[in-house]
């Protein structure tokens, strides 16, 4: 019993609600006072490696192992507050979500887990973001502020609960919040140029409503695949196939600087992308793997549920009623 006790570290900061893991660790590594990440990583995962993780998926196992019993009751307690499989529920099928929680148990290689490496462009925007009114509320309240998992999603431009911009790069000098290099918390002022950041409201009220499905998805506890191939039927179905048109409508609703800045230069959004994302002849053929993840973005799924069915609730009705009809 003494012995389990000693392979416990003597503190391990409380997670916070909606906190990605990553940001745990970045709080434990500062209140260690540990000179480097290597001796964080290697004391909580048993692992080490060059870059710092921005996703660490995996050797979960390690990590219930060294922090205090309470704090998680179970590894699946990590998983579903946590980490991004919450979300992932909406676009990997029953297979690969198995696959990815497997995987987090340990695994060759620490961090970024295969899987979602897979899916990084898919899932993630390029580097974490903060919100600066969520900055401000927490340092009040508790002398610290945390990453946050629901702000993290590609797609999410906005922060749902206060609805201002969400931060990437620093307005001023375009460092990034969050050094890649670095297990820094998010701050109300930029560590580059030490400018403190202000509230913009750069986007219309829709593109909010994209935030707030990805809280939803976040925070829904959910981690069995969805079936994507009934996906696109029921988005064909609701759109009568004509989905140039949701994608017009879309453009309409979101506007021109939503998709200019969260798909920058990497995808033209004219035409019929909606189709393009959702009907590609491998995920038709039930073949849908990581490599064809990378075509889709979560955000294609955030808007095309926004757009078409107002909520998550509202797609699943959908979805199992044309399930029965289908049959
Ligand atoms: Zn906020
Ligand atoms: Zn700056």
């Amino acid at each position: 019993m003494m012995q389990q006790h000693k392979a416990h570290v003597s503190f391990f900061p409380m997670p916070q609600s909606d906190e990605l893991l990553d940001s745990v660790v970045y709080r434990y590594h500062q209140l260690a006072g540990h000179a480097s990440p290597r001796q964080t990583f290697n004391e909580l995962f048993g692992k080490f490696c060059q870059v710092v993780p921005k996703l660490m998926t995996n050797h979960t196992s390690h990590l219930l192992a060294k922090v205090p019993p309470h704090l998680f009751k179970e590894r699946q307690d990590i998983l579903a507050k946590h980490l991004l499989l919450p979300a992932l529920h909406r676009i990997f099928g029953e297979n690969h979500i198995k696959q990815a929680i497997l995987n987090t148990e340990s695994g060759a290689r620490f961090g970024t887990d295969r899987i979602y490496y897979c899916c990084h462009t898919l899932l993630l925007q390029h580097s974490l973001q903060c919100c600066p009114l969520c900055i401000q509320e927490e340092q009040n309240e508790m002398g610290f502020a945390y990453w946050h998992r629901s702000h993290q999603l590609h797609g999410v431009a906005t922060c749902h609960k206060h609805g201002c911009d969400l931060i990437q790069n620093c307005p001023y000098c375009g460092r990034q919040a969050r050094h890649p290099r670095s297990m820094e918390l998010p701050e109300s002022h930029c560590l580059g140029c030490g400018k403190r950041w202000l509230p913009t409201y750069s986007f219309s009220e829709s593109v909010n409503r994209l935030a707030n499905l990805a809280y939803v998805t976040c925070n829904s506890g959910k981690m069995e695949g969805t079936d994507l191939v009934l996906f696109a039927k029921v988005v064909s179905a609701i759109t009568g196939g004509n989905t140039a048109a949701a994608c017009n409508d879309m453009e309409a609703s979101y506007g021109s600087a939503y998709f200019k800045s969260i798909y920058q230069k990497e995808k033209d959004v004219r035409g019929d992308w909606l189709k393009d994302a959702f009907h590609r002849e491998k995920f038709n053929r039930g073949e849908f793997g990581p490599w064809t993840l990378r075509f889709r973005r979560y955000s294609d799924l955030l808007m095309a549920v926004d757009n078409l069915f107002g909520s998550w609730a509202d797609f699943d009705r959908y979805a199992v009623n044309y399930r029965k009809t289908a049959a």
